[in-house]
């Protein structure tokens, strides 16, 4: 059977006791999948939409982080003495242009990329992308075995090395499991922002848009049309959802 969601079968996604499949310790009742698959009821997640972020450089301060504790506050992944290993979903980088001495602060998450080298080598299946671009993991059938974590050009993936305490039923984690940002699905499929988004608009610059890049009366889609931008990497021909201006 295959699934309308992600264009797996089904059953792929659903057998998370099976064999190898790591057993964790997640918010009863709750896998991400569940959450991925919420739509499939009544709405599903459609490939007629392309999910994506659009993040202005020039409006990004370099000492801001409302992106990274919204972030953090949103998935319960803040704690109280941060060790370097910690999972971190988004983090602010620093690019220096060595010609010019230029440099621009920019936040760094998951690219949602169309063609996901994550994906490619799990060899469980765990991560996944959805139709709507939306690339995720199933902590139900991820062995911990971090393949997409040396596959993923952009260190844009945690692995959760202790117990997690505090997490929210919306976004279920498991200590052995590999973790990114899911650009907050649990809000995508309500209609709402990615919180990172939410709050770079009221405590930051206003850098983070959010929006169908399929749509062509979206809001990113009118400023990908008009602006010069770029997704990182583009030599590796990804198609990131995450695009940059001003960098
Ligand atoms: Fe996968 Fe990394 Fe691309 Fe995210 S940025 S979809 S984790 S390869
Ligand atoms: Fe974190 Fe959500 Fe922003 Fe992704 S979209 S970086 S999960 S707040």
């Amino acid at each position: 059977m295959t699934d309308p969601v992600n264009n797996k079968p089904r059953r792929r996604f659903l057998g998370g006791t099976g064999a190898g499949a790591a057993l964790l310790a997640i918010a009863p009742g709750v896998k991400l999948v569940d959450l991925a698959l919420a739509r499939d009821e009544d709405e599903p997640a459609s490939a007629e939409t392309r999910w994506g972020l659009l993040v202005d450089a020039n409006r990004c301060a370099t000492d801001c982080r409302a992106c990274v504790s919204a972030c953090e506050d949103e998935h319960a992944l803040a704690k109280t003495g941060r060790k370097p290993l910690d999972p971190q979903w988004i983090r602010k980088v620093e690019l220096v242009d060595e010609s010019s001495d230029r440099s621009v602060s920019l936040p760094l998450m998951c690219q949602h990329c169309e063609d996901p080298p994550c994906v490619d080598v799990c060899p469980t299946g765990a991560s996944f992308r959805r139709a709507d671009g939306i690339v995720l993991v199933d902590k139900h059938t991820c062995i911990g075995c971090r393949y997409c974590m040396m596959a993923c050009p952009f260190n844009a993936r945690s692995f959760v090395h202790e117990d997690v305490t505090g997490q929210k039923s919306y976004s279920p984690r498991g200590k052995g499991t590999v973790e990114s940002c899911t650009l907050c699905v649990h809000r995508v499929d309500q209609d709402r922002t990615p919180a990172c988004v939410e709050s770079c608009a009221v405590d930051g610059g206003g850098a983070l848009a959010f929006g169908d890049l399929s749509d062509a009366e979206s809001t990113v889609s009118k400023t990908v049309r008009s602006q010069p931008h770029r997704g990182l990497r583009p030599d590796l021909a990804l198609n990131t959802g995450v695009r940059y201006r001003g960098v």
